[in-house]
């Protein structure tokens, strides 16, 4: 799992430590486990946050883990050109290459540690695939894509893409120098990532080497979520296991306690989590395909506008099909 990786994590500013007893650790309220499925062209998908309940996950309303999946020569895949309307879609990729393009003329290649936030806002249309020379190799591929809502008074905004380079991400380490936390987006222990969202939220990758012990303080505004890509450990000061596949939603605090088991299976010989987190917007969600509004009369006109080529056109030097 390269993304982003550092020889000596002890150089790292660590992040400070909760104040025991000033800061109120959130207890895990759920943990489920994500199925598996296929998106787009047919590539392997876990949905992360299947099971658990929506108005928990708020601001964000879903997360694929892609892959990991090791593809054969001819066999990589991505999806069709598709619109998007009315939220935010936040792409990382941890190993292999993804291409973007859409109808506003922003594209381009991401890989190993970097991300990509596209505001859909009023609508675009774009496709995600992996880039030919990749389908023609096969290759390791894994990934995470995260949608973020927006509230009803930024459901109209233009369209915006965000590169983030996998060198621009803060790179901090827990207190105890066994975990090393890539802030992509918001803010942890009072770094800044370079990922700037219309909804204020929080989203880190963390390593925890066995038996580190990561302790996060997270805003108290904020739901608290930890997605586990790798590894087995627990979580919270009850230390409720946690292993690959699991979401585990936390209740309300100030902070939260993430700790690694102190073996690893060989293949994954850390735990490699997703922690991320938002001030929830509270509105009502009216979700269907690529669409997130409001209302159901909101979802109708996003399909007639759709039909009708509103939401943008597929650039003529397009790639894919
Ligand atoms: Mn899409």
């Amino acid at each position: 799992m390269p993304a982003v990786t550092i020889e000596d994590i002890t150089k790292l500013p660590r992040i400070p430590a909760p104040a025991t007893g000033g800061d109120a650790e959130r207890a895990v309220r759920t943990v489920t486990l994500a199925p598996h499925g296929f998106e787009g062209e047919g590539f392997p998908v876990r949905r992360a946050f299947a099971g658990a309940d929506p108005a928990h996950l708020d601001p964000f309303v879903h997360m694929d883990q892609m892959g990991e999946v090791e593809y054969a020569p001819g066999e990589p895949k991505g999806t069709p050109w598709h619109p998007h309307r009315g939220f935010e879609t936040v792409t990382y990729m941890i190993d292999g290459t993804f291409q973007h393009q859409d109808s506003t003329g922003g594209g381009g290649l991401i890989t190993n540690g970097d991300t990509q936030w596209m505001t859909a806002g009023a609508g675009i249309l774009h496709i995600e695939r992996p880039p030919e020379a990749l389908i023609a190799s096969g290759g390791l591929f894994h990934g995470i894509q995260l949608w973020v809502n927006l509230p009803a008074a930024d459901k109209w905004v233009p369209p915006r893409y965000q590169d983030i380079g996998a060198g621009n991400v803060a790179l901090l380490a827990s207190d105890d120098g066994g975990a090393l936390v890539r802030v992509i987006a918001g803010e942890v222990g009072g770094h800044r990532g370079p990922g700037v969202t219309h909804t204020p939220i929080s989203l880190a990758h963390a390593t925890l080497s066995p038996g580190a012990r990561l302790r996060l303080p997270w805003p108290r505004e904020f739901n608290a979520l930890v997605y586990v890509l790798a590894g087995t450990g627990t979580a919270g000061t009850e230390e409720r296991p946690l292993e690959s596949g699991q979401l585990a939603v936390f209740g309300e605090g100030d902070a939260l306690t993430l700790t690694a088991s102190r073996s690893q299976e060989s293949r994954s010989p850390a735990l490699d989590v997703l922690v991320l987190g938002g001030r929830p917007i509270r509105e009502p969600v009216a979700w269907y395909g690529p669409f997130v509004m409001n209302t159901h009369a909101e979802i109708a006109q996003a399909l007639s506008d759709f039909k009708a080529g509103r939401m943008g056109v597929i650039p003529a030097d397009h790639i894919g099909n």
